[in-house]
């Protein structure tokens, strides 16, 4: 076997080396796959009850024992709080028993058909899965086309950011430890940016799960066509919050806060645009504007912080590109986006900020705001709402906030996206399928949705 050479990652908080990843070129991923291949051959034909399931009850069982060190090497590669760090090692943990209790879901199904004849429809795996993912939320990214992709009778690559691949190889190890058989689920590292690409057209993999920009989704739809991989794109987005004047301002407060400033805003179903009533407006934007400046910034690891650095300096470059285009058309500052000092940490940190008065031609408007800045503007109904926020090219996620419940679900219905949530902060629910629509991509994660993406149907027929 031949060396394979590593490369450093960095700590985003500090700059410091946090460890060492290997990088992979195209013979590494060569043989990756040639491993895949036959790997995932004698998977396919294990039984989902009997084998699939309590390898991922094992693999979820161990998460939870090594939750620590999985959300410690999180935190130090990627710069979340630690307590996101922690939930985001409980809900790979969570997802992994959830896709373990659907195994009955690809049992064999009789249909009824015409004449003297029986038909059976299975759902047979669709080969050599690549599940190529973000830096914002390694894991659970992971896990949701992970989990499914095994029980489904697949072999997977996880390819990690180049700059956040350390929980997922952890991962992998620990599934690893949990029994998967060798060669079945490995992860696929490398620093080179064309990587991924490299991953996108190898002719050995037959179906791709993609989470990241809309660019990339494009890149990647591209890459596939000359075999023609099977696809899922789970892309950016720009997801509005509509909060109707009857809405608990409180509540919604708390939950715009969530929304907008989990993971220093660098989330795909983030609340990156705010339409409020007239009528509170003041009251709403003086409730986040004082949780906003509760929260505590600093390095992930230290006790408290809610605020950590962005995980890249490019990412808050296109974050303060954004509030200066909106404040050069007129927007105002109502708190942050101004860089805090932060003692011992050089990172790229942004105090978390909200402006008001944002004309809808400005950018933060129509591109993915992937940082903590919230855009507010002000709304004479609920129908002026749904409209200026269905004028955007993403449509991932929406929420909104009403006590008529009735008006809420028929806004619910009315949003041009793959999800609402009313009266609540976004979430995604291992139960309930979820992804996007225009540019936010296609193609559907979590739920039997998610697991029946990872499968074929063959219909058979015989006689009676
Ligand atoms: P990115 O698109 O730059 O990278 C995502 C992954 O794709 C990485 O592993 C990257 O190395 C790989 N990649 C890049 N170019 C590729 C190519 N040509 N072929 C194959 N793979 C390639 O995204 P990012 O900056 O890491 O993450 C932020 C983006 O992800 C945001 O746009 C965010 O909205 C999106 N996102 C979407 C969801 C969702 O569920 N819809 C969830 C989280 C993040």
């Amino acid at each position: 076997m031949a060396e394979i050479a590593r490369y450093a990652v960095f700590d985003p908080a500090t700059g410091e080396e946090v460890s060492r990843a290997p990088l992979m070129d195209a013979a590494a991923l060569d043989r990756a796959v040639d491993a895949a291949g036959p790997a995932g051959e004698a998977w396919s034909k294990t039984d989902p009850e009997g084998d699939r399931a309590p390898l991922l009850r094992r693999a979820a069982t161990a998460f939870r024992t090594e939750a620590d060190d999985l959300a410690r090497t999180l935190t130090f590669e990627q710069g979340k709080p630690l307590s996101e760090a922690r939930t985001e090692v409980g809900r790979l943990a969570a997802t992994f028993d959830y896709y373990a209790g659907l195994a009955h879901l690809l049992e064999d199904e009789a249909r009824e058909i015409a004449g003297n004849r029986r038909a059976l429809v299975l759902k047979r795996p669709v080969g050599v899965t690549a599940a190529i993912v973000p830096w914002n939320f390694p894991l659970t990214l992971s896990a949701i086309k992970v989990a499914p992709a095994l029980l489904a009778g697949n072999a997977v690559l996880v390819k990690p950011a180049p700059t956040a691949p350390l929980s997922v190889i952890r991962m992998v190890e620990l599934l690893v430890a949990a029994g998967a058989p060798a060669g079945l689920v490995q992860a696929v590292t490398s620093e080179d940016p064309a990587f991924g690409a490299l991953v996108a057209s190898h002719p050995g993999i037959a179906r791709l799960a993609l989470t990241g920009s809309t660019p990339t989704g494009r890149a990647v739809m591209r890459a596939a066509a000359d075999d023609l991989k099977l696809l899922s794109l789970e892309l950016g987005g720009s997801d509005a919050m509509i909060v109707a004047g009857d809405a608990d301002v409180a509540a919604a407060a708390r939950a715009a806060a969530i929304g907008r400033f989990y993971n220093a805003g660098q989330a795909c179903l983030a609340t990156k645009r705010l339409f409020v009533d007239r009528g509170i407006v003041s009251e709403l934007v003086d409730a986040i504007v004082e949780r906003a400046e509760r929260l505590p910034i600093g390095h992930g690891l230290t006790e408290g912080v809610r605020i950590g650095p962005l995980h890249l300096p490019a990412v808050r470059d296109h974050v303060e590109e954004l509030v200066a285009d909106a404040v050069d058309r007129g927007a105002k500052v109502a708190t942050g986006t101004d860089r805090p000092e932060v003692s011992g940490c050089g990172g790229a940190f942004l105090r978390p900020g909200i402006l008001v008065d944002v004309p809808a031609e400005a950018r933060i408007m129509q591109e993915e705001c992937f940082g903590p800045v919230l855009p507010v503007t002000v709304v004479d109904s609920i129908h002026e709402a749904i409209e200026r926020a269905n004028d955007s090219p993403f449509g991932l996620g929406s929420t909104v906030w009403s006590s008529d419940l009735a008006l809420a679900e028929s806004a619910a219905r009315a949003l041009d996206t793959g999800y609402t949530w009313i009266n609540e902060t976004p979430f995604g629910f291992d139960e309930l399928p979820f992804g996007g629509v225009k540019q936010s991509g296609f193609g559907r994660e979590h739920g039997p949705e998610g697991l029946l993406s990872f499968t074929v149907t063959k219909s058979v027929t015989l006689p009676r």
